[in-house]
């Protein structure tokens, strides 16, 4: 089996349930604490390895107890963990996450560590992405590492995947050397500046993207299912029915899928088959890496 690279963040997620979320100024009580460990790059590493991907994960975390938590909980699923460094003197990322009694969450993200993760550091890690067929990233560490990671990564002809996620415009030099973009539709919207009001608007907005040089695109749509665009056709494909509780990493779990997939070379319809009963899977349970399922979750699970 090819291995993949996932170049990205790792947070510690810190939740908490309110009945009202709270005014400026105002204190209310919460209830059902729990830590649960996040960062869009180690959800999808975690969601890789659960399916039995052989996974390197580029990171870094502070010197600090969520730090270590953070790196034991990659290393408990089997993530390759040599190439995360632990940086002194800067905190471990956090994600504050309040829910409120209609499931409506806020979330204040303080990146620490993540955004410390360098241009120099990718080249300490070079030879992860070398030993890689392909190389997945996100967009929670700086946008400069990022460009960087993905460049390299053509010049050594690697097959690249961006979850271009939590959404900002991208220049086209990062854009040209994506093979594979995995947006849900508010992030396709962002990026392309295509105003998304129908169906057909998604084939344009995802043909603008093309243009700049993207080769493929799966844009996700929740319960929806998703869309599969290259530049000779298009096809949707159904989501599984589920009994959805918290589609908190919904995306994550597909994009990993989808590298897990392509790593054992099945094709794209059936590693978006395989992606789309991972990530009905993920949305039925709670939590970010608490969420995502086990390869034999996916054998059993017949939607
Ligand atoms: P994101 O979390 O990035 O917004 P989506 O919500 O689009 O991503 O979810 C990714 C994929 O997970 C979808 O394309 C779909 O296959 C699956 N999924 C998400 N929500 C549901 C749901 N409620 N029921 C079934 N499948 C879902």
């Amino acid at each position: 089996m090819k291995k993949i690279t996932v170049v990205g963040s790792l947070n510690m997620d810190l939740v908490v349930n309110v009945e009202k979320m709270p005014k400026v100024g105002q204190t209310v009580i919460g209830s059902n604490f729990k830590e649960v460990p996040g960062g869009k790059g180690a959800n999808q590493a975690v969601a890789m390895a659960r399916l039995n991907g052989q996974v390197n994960m580029i990171g870094k975390v502070g010197q600090d107890g969520f730090g270590k938590e953070l790196l034991n909980s990659l290393k408990k699923d089997k993530v390759n963990t040599e190439y995360v460094k632990t940086e002194k003197n800067i905190a471990s990322g956090v994600a504050l996450i309040t829910v409120n009694e209609d499931a409506d969450n806020s979330i204040v993200v303080a990146p620490g560590a993540n955004y410390e993760l360098r241009k120099d550091d990718i080249d300490d890690c070079m030879d992860a992405i070398k030993e890689s067929d392909i190389v997945v990233a996100q967009l929670e560490v700086p946008i400069d590492t990022v460009r960087y990671t993905l460049e390299k990564s053509k010049e050594l002809n690697k097959y690249t995947i961006l979850n271009p996620a939590p959404a900002v415009k991208l220049g086209d030099e990062i854009i040209k050397n994506v093979d594979l973009l995995t947006p849900n539709e508010t992030e396709l919207e962002i990026l392309s500046g295509v105003e998304i009001k129908k169906d057909e608007d998604i084939l344009n907005a995802a043909k603008t993207l093309m243009n700049k040089g993207v080769k493929e695109l799966i844009v996700t749509l929740g319960s929806k299912g998703c869309l599969y665009i290259n530049k000779d056709m298009h096809k949707m494909y159904k989501s599984y029915k589920v009994n959805a509780v918290d589609t908190t990493a919904a995306g994550d779990s597909f994009t990993g899928a989808v590298a897990v997939s392509l790593a054992n070379d099945e094709n794209i319809d059936k590693a978006i088959d395989f992606a789309s009963k991972v990530g009905a899977l993920s949305v039925t349970k709670e939590g970010a890496q608490s969420s995502l399922p086990y390869l034999e979750d996916v054998m059993k699970f017949e939607g």
